[in-house]
């Protein structure tokens, strides 16, 4: 497999306040994690920024508007967007490059320049929806990338595959009444955002939900994963999978109380590689999402691509 890497310096000068959990040190510590030689085969490829416009293809412009009016001017500035979400001054193009990156990850995998990307950005994008920041997220990368596949590479069949602790509610609220979107997600329930549960299903049935319960682990994960994720991959028959990979379900995480190990990320990539290699020709883009404690994150995104690495 060639397994292509997004980074950017940007992605480290999205400040947010003193003690946000969603800071510029979880991406030093991957980065870290990512210098061992078992990473030597990775493609590191600067992303590239995107333009404004591209956010529209999963937003309305009022979004748009209203995200860039609250980026402060001054360097040494945080505005806060809603309870969670803040920018300064460099959170719009930290944003845009994360949208770039998640785009050029698309393109790279119909063009056969890579088989499988992961894209190591911040701020994250499940959480956007199609008029709100929230969440610690401005723009949904995952629905953007989705969309882009779309119309610019005809892709049909696109699955979002979200195991990110949280709901993914923007990118269910993106997909909704969409039925060439796929959205699968694993998630901690009760829990922030609070959708999530198994009866939303969209207006076509294109969205399933596996809500796990607090203090369960790698048994509860791996089995919502084989009787609802992969059955309804297997039936939907996707062109191109992305994951919203988040790895705040893993035990040390202190936002969520589910208990998976790195081995599990290592496990359910595998799955998904799968179902790549069966309807996708292995194509699969990786965004990175939340995963708040450092050492939790550097191990199991580390775990994700040496998988997505080693096919
Ligand atoms: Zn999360």
């Amino acid at each position: 497999m060639t397994t292509r890497l997004y980074e950017h310096p940007i992605f480290l000068e999205h400040v947010t306040p003193p003690g946000h959990p969603e800071r510029a040190d979880r991406l030093r510590s991957l980065n870290i994690a990512l210098e061992h030689p078992n990473f030597a085969r990775l493609d590191r490829k600067q992303a590239p920024q995107a333009s404004e416009d591209a956010v529209l293809l999963a937003h309305p412009e009022e979004h748009l508007l209203a995200v860039m009016r609250q980026i402060p001017e001054e360097e040494d500035r945080i505005n806060q967007l809603e309870a969670d979400t803040y920018a300064s001054s460099k959170s719009l193009q930290a944003a845009l490059t994360g949208v770039g990156a998640a785009m050029a990850a698309v393109d790279d995998v119909f063009s056969g320049a890579a088989d499988n990307v992961f894209v190591a950005a911040r701020p994250p994008g499940h959480h956007a929806e199609k008029t709100t920041a929230m969440g610690f997220c401005f723009f949904n990368n995952a629905a953007i990338a989705a969309r882009h596949a779309q119309k610019a590479h005809g892709a049909e069949r696109i699955a979002i595959v979200d195991w990110d602790v949280h709901h993914g509610n923007g990118t269910q609220d993106i997909f909704w009444d969409d039925p060439s979107v796929l959205f699968c997600s694993t998630h901690q329930m009760p829990l922030y955002p609070g959708t999530g549960a198994l009866q939303e299903t969209g207006t076509h049935n294109t969205i399933v939900n596996a809500p796990l319960s607090p203090n369960t682990g790698s048994d509860h994960f791996r089995e919502a994963f084989k009787s609802r994720v992969l059955p309804a991959l297997h039936d939907f028959r996707p062109d191109l999978i992305i994951i919203s990979a988040g790895f705040d379900a893993h035990h040390r995480d202190p936002l969520a109380q589910i208990n998976l190990v790195g081995e599990d990320f290592d496990w359910a990539t595998g799955r998904l590689l799968e179902v790549a290699d069966r309807s996708a020709r292995n194509r699969v883009v990786s965004l990175l999402e939340g995963g708040y404690d450092l050492e939790g994150l550097a191990e199991s995104a580390g775990l994700h691509i040496l998988r997505m690495i080693k096919g």
